[in-house]
């Protein structure tokens, strides 16, 4: 039984970010009056969301050239020292990566220790700072959930912290601001929220809720996928509603075979969540086989292109630690294939699948 948390408030609409300051605002005190902005690094040049920074609000860019590193994450804490009493809320702007980078450190802010602390399940003890989100990528569904995915480097962990505090407090919803994604980039990402809902739909831990969420998730995708300009002003706004669903879809239920193989291509060979997501998609036709045919068609329809041959010649040590990191998600697995997954997923075979990639 899952008792789940909502994020507080939200508010979805075009230009919705010029009501951005009045929240912000709100939330200031004449003794905590700093709001702190984490903005992805795209943004850094066009000094596009400078207007919203007030006089001893602070602004840190945040550089997504790779996925957050615990270790980013304490270094981001570690400068607000000094501060910390003064915080009144944070504002993240930009993609999954962005957004779990300010659910972490906001934990982070009332919780003593570090990051790394706090991977795994419901171990951040306070509520955090109070937090918004505002997306300006579409698909992960990072701006619903419950989590913060963060990469450990000692410990070669990607884990996050899952808590009923990670969830934002409230979300500005805007599709004007994923206008300048790149074209490829805007598909591996939103194609996040359609494997999440696939993925979810065909699990033994289906139920109503996740499954209503997730068809509605799905029909958004669809209409985006089949239309001529996946990146008109609706289909963005359709594909920024999608992830929110797609989301809450995920929280209601689990992912299936495709993350645990795009994690073992994130640990072994760097390779971003959203991009390695859709390079196993494009290999599942006998996990999933109308759901393989329909991304298919989707990448036809746009146009885009995936790496090819990427596991066609690695070590065996390689192929040894892409089993390894697969089939450690024993419970994405389990969703997808039974307890007994592990006589499906031989390592011939995940070596099979890696190699078809
Ligand atoms: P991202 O944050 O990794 O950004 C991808 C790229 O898009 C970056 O180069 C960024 O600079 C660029 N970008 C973002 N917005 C832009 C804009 N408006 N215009 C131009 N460029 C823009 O994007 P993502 O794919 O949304 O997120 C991936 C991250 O999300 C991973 O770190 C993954 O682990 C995480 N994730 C989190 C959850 C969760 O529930 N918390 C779920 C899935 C994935
Ligand atoms: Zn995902």
């Amino acid at each position: 039984m899952k008792n789940n948390k909502n994020v507080g408030k939200y508010l979805f609409a075009k230009n919705g970010i010029k009501v951005l300051p009045e929240i912000i605002n709100h939330r200031r005190k004449a003794d905590k009056n700093i709001c702190v902005f984490y903005i992805d690094h795209f943004f850094k040049d066009s000094k596009k969301f400078e207007y919203l920074k007030e006089k001893d609000d602070l602004v840190f860019f945040v550089d997504t050239t790779d996925e957050p590193k615990t270790s980013g994450v304490d270094s981001f804490v570690k400068s607000l020292k000094g501060y910390r009493d003064k915080i009144c809320c944070l504002v993240g702007i930009g993609g999954g990566a962005t957004l779990d980078t300010t659910k972490a450190v906001a934990n982070l802010l009332t919780n003593e220790g570090k990051a790394e602390d706090y991977q795994g399940w419901d171990l951040v003890k306070n509520p955090g700072v109070y937090k918004i989100g505002v997306p300006t990528i579409s698909g992960t569904g990072a701006e619903a959930s419950r989590t913060c995915v963060m990469m450990n480097v000692e410990k070669n962990l990607k884990l996050g912290m899952n808590s009923e505090h990670t969830v934002y407090d409230q979300l500005i919803l805007d599709p004007v601001l994923s206008e300048t994604v790149d074209r490829n980039q805007y598909f591996y990402t939103a194609m996040d929220t359609y494997i999440h809902c696939i993925e979810s739909l065909a699990g033994s831990y289906r139920n109503v809720v996740g499954d209503t969420f997730s068809e509605n998730s799905l029909d958004l995708c669809r209409k985006v996928f089949n239309s001529e300009d996946m990146m008109s002003y609706e289909n963005r706004e359709r594909t920024m509603l999608a992830s929110y669903l797609g989301g809450l879809a995920i929280a209601n239920s689990m992912v299936g075979v495709v993350h645990p193989f795009s994690a073992g291509l994130s640990v072994v060979l760097d390779i971003h969540h959203c991009i390695g997501n859709c390079i196993v998609m494009n290999v599942m036709e006998e996990f999933y086989p109308n759901q393989t045919e329909e991304f298919k068609t989707f990448l036809e329809k746009q146009n885009i292109k995936l790496p090819e041959g990427i596991c066609a010649d690695l070590t065996d040590e390689q192929y040894e630690k892409l089993y390894l990191s697969t089939v450690i998600h024993e419970k994405p697995l389990a969703n997808a294939l039974g307890p007994d997954f592990k006589n499906i997923l031989s390592r011939k075979k995940v070596k099979e699948v890696f190699k078809r990639m």
